[in-house]
Formats: structure tokens, sequence, C-alpha cells
């Protein structure tokens, strides 16, 4: 009997014990899903301010608001990390046509301008269209069947990849390289089929880039899938069809711009700095909802947080809007260039750049004795979803902080949807559901503040 009272008494102690970590963990997802403020942040971004691509007037809006916003949670400091970034303008006219071989029959499609494209001639182009699946097939037309042509990419994203990413970065090439790669046979324009496996009538932008070794530069687009479908059919009818593009986009001189740091100062080692963050800047054409302003208030929602609870953390924490990573990175490389020059020591930095769903685990990148660490974290996380820590991927605006050995973790959310709104005018606020939203700055929250308390 005073065996078993003794085992009843202890079990709770043990468990106490080993669960401290667990508690602070469930105050800090309490207090957000009961106080939190990223949704409404997020409403502010997307639905006041708008689509937020680099030097356009939304993007400056947006560094301002989320400059007061963090000074007005009380954080230690705020600052600005001056920037310059590209500055290229859509424009109004954003024209694509299928034409018969006769030119009689006409049907217009959805298309967008890629991000960087130049314009066509006023008025537009007009060419016979060819349709290749990828590169090696563009090879096999070469000049004689590219010559004078526009090419469709039609690659279509690969459904049985599980990481809808696995699935972006394959396909990616086609918009990214496409143009460049066409205009060495002589090619006048490109159409890339949208980066996205739902089949409906948004075109998807995204940047493109020119490689300067190809001489010409040409205009290129993406169609929406439902466009790439039909022409894909009406091509096998008749591949004499001729394709009709007009944009006036253009590229403008570089604008000054700004990351948004908010920082709160450890109170043990300050000298060590853990960075989490995501974009500020989007695209165009929508909100930036999931893409990135997901990211940017759930990183705002971790410092809220700990001022809410009356956290001192013992190590800096820092919340970073990072500007320009969608057509040139130059807030990620800003953020490296200072941190090397002031020869900071960032122990830890997360981005949350691929959408405000559920978070399902993060991806690590960094080294064995710092994945020990951050692995052996992994069942405080498995309460709130959280799984998957064996893919890598971070983000793009934090992956030079590797190079002075700061360790790095991209946030991980159910990816099955995220490519339905990427890039797209239907990434508005709407899309975003509050909870999933908030379950991912929770867990943001939460591995700050184990780096935080722990080290790694
Ligand atoms: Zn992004």
């Amino acid at each position: 009997m005073k065996r078993l009272l003794f085992a009843l008494f202890m079990v709770p102690l043990a468990l106490f014990a080993q669960n401290s970590d667990s508690i602070m963990l469930k105050k800090i997802s309490d207090d957000i899903f009961l106080n939190g403020k990223c949704y409404q942040y997020l409403d502010y971004l997307t639905n006041r301010i708008g689509g937020r691509l680099s030097g356009s007037p939304q993007a400056a809006a947006a560094v301002e608001y989320t400059f007061q916003v963090m000074k007005s949670l009380g954080v230690d400091t705020v600052y600005l990390q001056e920037c310059w970034v590209p500055h290229w303008v859509r424009n109004d006219k954003e024209i694509g046509i299928i034409m018969n071989s006769k030119m009689i029959g006409q049907q217009q499609v959805k298309i967008c301008a890629l991000g960087g494209s130049v314009p066509t001639a006023v008025g537009g182009i007009t060419a016979d269209i060819v349709e290749v699946t990828d590169f090696a097939e563009l090879k096999k037309l070469g000049k004689a069947g590219i010559q004078g042509k526009i090419v469709f990419f039609n690659h279509p994203f690969d459904v049985t990849k599980i990481s809808t990413f696995d699935a972006y970065s394959e396909a990616g090439k086609y918009r990214w390289n496409g143009p460049s790669e066409a205009a060495k046979y002589g090619a006048i324009g490109t159409v890339v089929r949208s980066m996205t496996t739902a089949l409906d009538d948004t075109p998807h932008t995204g940047a493109m880039g020119y490689n300067d070794s190809v001489p010409g530069k040409i205009p290129c687009c993406a169609i929406s899938t439902k466009g790439a479908e039909l022409l894909h059919t009406l091509l096998k009818d008749d591949p004499r069809l001729k394709f009709h593009l007009e944009l006036n986009c253009e590229k403008l001189p570089d604008v000054r711009s700004f990351n948004v740091v908010g920082e709160i100062r450890g109170s043990e080692h300050p000298e060590e700095i853990i960075t989490v963050g995501g974009h500020l800047d989007s695209w165009d054409t929508g909100k930036g909802a999931h893409d990135d302003g997901a990211g940017c208030v759930q990183s705002i929602e971790v410092l809220r947080v700990l001022r809410s609870l009356g956290i001192k953390p013992k190590r800096t924490i820092r919340a970073v809007m990072f500007m320009n990573e969608e057509n040139g990175g130059r807030g990620g490389d800003k953020y490296f260039e200072l941190a090397k020059k002031n020869s900071e020591k960032h122990i830890l930095a997360i981005e949350s750049d691929a959408g405000g769903f559920s978070p399902r685990g993060f991806g690590l990148d960094m080294n064995a004795s710092q994945k020990n660490r951050i692995l052996s974290w992994k069942p405080l996380f498995l309460p709130y979803g959280v799984y998957d820590f064996e893919h890598g991927g971070s983000g793009a605006d934090i992956d030079d902080l590797k190079n002075i050995g700061c360790a790095l973790l991209g946030l991980h959310p159910d990816g099955q949807r995220y490519f339905d709104y990427h890039h797209t005018p239907i990434d508005t606020f709407d899309a975003v559901n509050e909870r999933e939203l908030k379950l991912g700055a929770a867990v943001m929250a939460m591995m700050v503040w184990l780096a935080s308390e722990k080290g790694l």
C-alpha cells in the first residue's frame, strides 16, 4: 500500500518536471488562439493595403504598417534596413488570343505577364504557336521548328509527387528559364502553363530571368490551366494555330525600400540572435495573403505572444519582414550582408513562406548537432499535429545565413492546396483560415521559445 501511494505521488511529480516545457508551449498556444492578432494584421495587409510588389506604393505602405504594428507591441526596438529593389510594373494590357490558321476563329484566353518580362511591340505579336512539354523537345525542334514562333511550354505539375513543392521546382524551370531557352532557337515569345494542379481559369504569375548570354529578350506570359488544356486540344486539330500576345509591362528604375525588423533583446545571451520572418512583398495580381502575408503576420505574432505572456527571452528574438523575395531577393541579401558586417551571431532562423495552412512540420537545414537538438524537442510538437521533421527546405530569405553557422528552419504547412492560390488573383484574405494561421504562428513561437531557453 505504501509503495502504491509512493508511486501515485511520484508519477505526477515526474510528469510535472518533464512537462514544464509542454506547459509553456500550451500557454503560448492558448494565448495565440484567445488573444492573437495575426488574423487582423493579415486583414489589414491584404484588404487595406493589397498586393505589394517591390517598388509599389503598396509595398511602401506595408513597410510603414508593419513598422507601426511592431512598435505598438512595445518591443525593445523596431528599425528599417534599407535596400534598393527592382521596380517592374504590369500595366493594363494582358491579352492572349488563340486564332485558327485562317485567322478567322478567335478565342481569348486568360493570361498574365511573367514578372520581369519585356513588353510586346505595341499592338501585340501574332505568330504560329508550337507546343513542347520540356526542354528536350524544344531542342529537338531546333531552329527549324522554332524560329519566328511563340513557344508554349505545357509541362503539367506532376500530381504523383506528394510534396507539391517538389512538383513546383520541377515545373518552375519552364517559367524561369523558358523564355531564354526558346530565344536560343529564335522564338519571339513564350506562353507557360500555370504552376498548379488546379484546373481553373486563373493564370499564375511569377518571376522569370533572362539569360544574359542569350541575345534577345522575348515577352513571356503564363496561361491558366484551362487555357493550356484548350490550347493543347486545339493545336491537335490545327497545328498551324496562331497566338496573339499583347503585354505592356515595363521595368522602371530601382526603388529605395526596406526590411522591417522588430526585436526583443535577450536577457541572458543578447548576442545570440534568433530570427523569425516572412517576406513582405507579394505579387501584384492578388493580395499576397498566403504568399506571404501569412508568414509576416505569424512572425509578428511571435513577438506579440512573448510580450503578452511577459516572457523575457534569454536570447535576442527578431521578427523580420523581408522585402523583395519574389523578384530579386534584395531584402534577404541585405539582411545577410549586415549580419556579416556586424559579426552577428545568428543561432537560428525560421522562415514561414509556404502558406497559412495547418502546420505539419519544420524543414531542417543545419549541422548534425543542431539537428539532434531540434529533434529532441519533436515530442513537444506532436500534440499540435506537427510531426514532420524529415524534409529539408527553409526559406529563400534566410538561406545565406547558413554561411555564418546559423541553423535554418522552414515552417512546413500542409501544401496540398497552396498552389491553388500561389501568385494568383485568388490569393486573398478569405483563402486563409484563422485557426490554421494561428496554429502556424503558435508552433513558430514555441520553437523560438525553446531555442531561446535552451540554445542550439
Ligand atoms: Zn513566397
